[in-house]
């Protein structure tokens, strides 16, 4: 095929890292997204960590931590090579702190043994490559390791911690960054405010039906990637593509962001192995926090029918109530903002179930059907690494 036309449905990390990995291999595309700019999406309402493997302890053979590893050694440099440089330092968190809680549904010596393998998989891959690998922008030098601090956030409690190098990078400063290159990228041609309604395929190619301010209209393409996240199991089946994987659930989260005047006290917690929570606090003194029992508010196996935008801000409310009691030092914090976002992945009962298919993320990334290609980020972790296969795959068949 010579020149084939490209079209990546969803603008989020994933739908702008492919056309940025494609660009980057001198190839055009357009990319279409219903919201009006790149990366408003899950992309934007995170928690911004990169993940090493360690939330995955409950993935048995360990794919899920091998994964998360492998995309995360590959954040920086792929974004890099897209992009230029780019101040990582500037965005990230301080290293996270995991907190074994009471009830975990493992032990400390049940965590320490998945860390570990993590620690393996790491010398694997850096035997493999011949070389120490980078984790935006800095080698890692000791992964992990046990906590005696025990005074985290102000308070004293006598709770198992480890320490780890994993850290979280601003999704707010990530996704302006990221938007601002695809808006400068010759090869990129970005259009808001475009819902693909529905795909078939025509000749070797696609039709896309499509709704533009409330228009309908067409747009033919010879190669389509489905990068829309939340309506990527429905717009394949448009084409005839059963979903992969079945047995999907659909749950909405929020971004919680506070102030607090304690904010110094504050550190990067995340509560293991089970619903708790997450504590992250960024460079311009905001802080993210969730607690999931009161921050997961939608959970189902079709996706949501409402943005959920409603009743942020009292998801907001009860979730700092929650983690005050737990954390003080958070008490008599100040909501900023709540966002909804949505979470897809394979697994049909909760995280609280210790053989929850939620625990793992192993059967994730690009699918090609003919022409037509549904990616499955995963996590915003795993999206430049995917985005780069996709890219590397696409290009082969092209030649
Ligand atoms: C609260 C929360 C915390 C999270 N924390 C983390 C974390 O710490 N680390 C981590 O690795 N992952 C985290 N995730 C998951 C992560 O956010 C997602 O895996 C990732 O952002 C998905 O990227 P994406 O590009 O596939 O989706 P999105 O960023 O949602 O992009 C999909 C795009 O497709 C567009 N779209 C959808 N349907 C259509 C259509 N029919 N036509 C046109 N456009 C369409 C949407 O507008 C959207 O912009 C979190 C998610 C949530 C909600």
């Amino acid at each position: 095929m010579n020149n084939p036309s490209i079209t990546i449905i969803g603008a989020g990390l994933q739908g702008a890292s492919i056309a940025l990995a494609l660009s980057k291999r001198g190839y055009s595309s357009i990319l279409l997204d219903k919201r009006p700019a790149p990366l408003l999406g899950a992309s934007l309402r995170n928690e911004g960590k990169i993940h090493l493997g360690f939330v995955y302890a409950l993935d048995g053979d360990g794919s899920t931590r091998k994964i998360m590893l492998e995309g995360a050694l590959s954040f920086g440099s792929l974004i890099e090579s897209w992009c230029g440089d780019v101040p990582w330092d500037e965005w990230r968190s301080e290293n996270f702190k995991y907190v074994v809680m009471p009830d975990s549904l493992l032990s400390s010596q049940q965590l320490e043994s998945s860390y570990t393998d993590i620690s393996e998989c790491l010398a694997k891959l850096e035997s493999q490559f011949g070389r120490k690998l980078y984790y935006l922008g800095r080698s890692l030098s000791w992964l992990w390791r046990r906590s005696k601090d025990d005074r985290l956030m102000g308070e004293t409690f006598s709770r198992e911690v480890f320490e780890t190098e994993e850290v979280s990078i601003d999704p707010r400063r990530f996704s302006e960054f990221l938007a601002q290159k695809i808006r400068e990228d010759r090869n990129i041609s970005f259009y808001g405010g475009v819902s693909v309604v529905a795909a078939k395929r025509k000749g070797n190619g696609f039709e896309l039906e499509i709704f533009e301010n409330g228009s309908p209209s067409k747009l033919s393409s010879d190669i389509v990637i489905n990068c829309t996240w939340e309506d990527r199991l429905r717009l394949d089946k448009t084409v005839g593509i059963e979903p992969y994987p079945t047995q999907s659930s659909y749950r909405i989260k929020y971004q919680i962001l506070v102030s607090s005047k304690d904010y110094s006290k504050m550190r990067a917690v995340t509560m293991v192995q089970g619903p708790y929570g997450d504590i992250v606090p960024w460079r311009d003194g905001t802080v993210y926090l969730s607690w999931y029992p009161k921050s997961c508010t939608y959970f189902s196996s079709r996706p949501p029918e409402d943005d959920h935008q409603s009743q942020a801000y009292k998801v907001a409310e009860e979730s700092l109530d929650a983690i005050s009691k737990l954390y003080p030092t958070l008490s008599g914090a100040k909501i900023l903002s709540s966002l909804p976002g949505i979470i897809v992945a394979r697994g049909q009962s909760d995280v609280d179930q210790i053989d929850s298919d939620l625990h793992m993320r192993n059967k994730i990334g690009p699918r090609a059907y003919n022409g037509w290609w549904s990616v499955d980020t995963g996590k915003l972790t795993t999206a430049p690494y995917f985005a780069e296969k996709t890219a590397a795959l696409i290009e082969s068949e092209i030649r």
